[in-house]
């Protein structure tokens, strides 16, 4: 495939589309950190009950590290379509927003940003892209709200990269080291009571600004919880510890 760069491409997704709704069927889908977090905050339920009603474990691409799946429901759509449509549409996958695009980033360049590439997909099934409506990659982006699921992606992509690695001093899968980055990774409202139960904010020297910010705000937890791991899997310094 060639990357998009600068060109245009059509596609437009609507009711009108003798596919409408056809995508949210029948679908293997991957969650992310952020999905997580964006989708039970929309629910208005806790990480935990998240993962229980509404997500498989897989093994994934990662050996390493497991996966999140969406789960499907008895007719095999997933869980929150609806005869009108997505019912959490505002809060809605990087998955579900990022298609027709897809994304792939070169992490090689020792300057600078990683570069991002973007390339069309099509699937058979799909008949968006036989409408008229001309975007250019940044146009999508800009519409899907992608910017934000893509700098967490990133972030993510160096956590999984990390695991990839096999951190996990000899535990093997599903060791103590290991449940803890699930809880990281996936389960926010549990590391959340995690790190208050431990005290752990306790441990490390922080401007106050950003110890307020991990106490109320579930991405600068994750964000925390991403630098705590590095340290305490790896050794990288992350976070700078008090002095005792
Ligand atoms: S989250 Fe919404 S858009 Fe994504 S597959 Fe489910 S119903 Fe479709
Ligand atoms: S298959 Fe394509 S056009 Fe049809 S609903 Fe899904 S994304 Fe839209």
């Amino acid at each position: 495939m060639v990357p998009l760069g600068k060109d245009p491409f059509t596609f437009a997704c609507h009711p009108g589309v003798s596919c409408w709704l056809t995508c949210c069927r029948n679908v293997d889908m991957l969650l992310y950190p952020y999905d997580i977090i964006l989708l039970k905050t929309h629910l208005n339920i806790r990480s935990d009950a998240f993962l229980e009603r509404y997500v498989n474990v897989a093994r994934g691409p990662n050996p390493s590290f497991p996966s999140l799946m969406m789960k499907m429901n008895e007719f095999n759509a997933c869980t929150f379509l609806a005869k009108e449509g997505c019912t959490v549409y505002e809060s809605r996958p990087s998955a579900c927003r990022m298609y027709p695009l897809e994304r792939a980033v070169d992490r090689t360049a020792t300057k600078g940003r990683a570069d991002e590439f973007y390339f069309l997909t099509n699937h058979d099934y799909c008949k968006g892209h036989a409408e008229d409506k001309k975007w250019t990659v940044k146009e999508w982006l800009r519409d899907q709200k992608l910017m934000i699921h893509n700098s967490h992606a990133d972030r993510w992509a160096e956590m999984d990269t990390m695991f990839a690695t096999n951190p996990w001093a000899g535990e093997g899968a599903a060791g103590p080291r290991q449940k803890l980055a699930f809880l990281v990774c996936y389960n926010i409202d549990g590391f959340r009571d995690y790190v208050r139960d431990k005290n752990i904010l306790a441990e490390f020297k922080m401007p106050a600004t950003r110890i307020r910010a991990i106490e109320q705000d579930d991405l600068s937890l994750l964000s925390f919880g991403y630098d705590w791991l590095q340290l305490v899997l790896t050794g990288a310094p992350t976070l700078k510890r008090r002095k005792r």
